[in-house]
């Protein structure tokens, strides 16, 4: 079993994100939260996956700085002391997907919503 500390919460739905994707800001060099497979594929479709960015530089879907990672987590295993451990972790680097703040903005509105539960939505169309 993993440990329950390495859990991080969904930046948009604010449930249990899993294993999927890591959303770190690098200018400050926080990690902000994950991105749960099931808003991945609502915002994104599966592009995110299917996408090569390491020529991208900058945002994925705009010429801005791209200030914010969405690094995969990839599970690893290493030899310890003769026992096969295996882990997951993420890497940030050249070809790791990036949003700049306008495109981020689209998948996080502030601090991950309390309450875990509630499935409350702004809905935009009502003036
Ligand atoms: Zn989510
Ligand atoms: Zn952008």
């Amino acid at each position: 079993m993993l440990g329950d500390e390495s859990v991080t919460e969904c930046i948009d739905c604010g449930l249990q994100a899993g294993y999927n994707r890591a959303v770190v800001d690098t200018a400050l060099g926080r990690e902000l939260g994950g991105l749960c497979f099931r808003c991945e594929e609502r915002e994104f479709g599966r592009s995110l996956g299917r996408g090569n960015w390491e020529t991208t530089v900058g945002c994925a879907f705009c010429d801005r700085d791209g200030f914010y990672a969405l690094p995969e987590w990839k599970p690893y295993c290493e030899d310890v002391d003769g026992r096969r451990v295996c882990k997951v972790d993420y890497r940030v680097d050249e070809a790791t997907l990036r949003l700049c703040d306008e495109h981020f903005s689209c998948l996080y509105d502030g601090p991950p919503r309390q309450g875990v539960g509630s499935q409350e939505r702004d809905d935009r169309r009502v003036p």
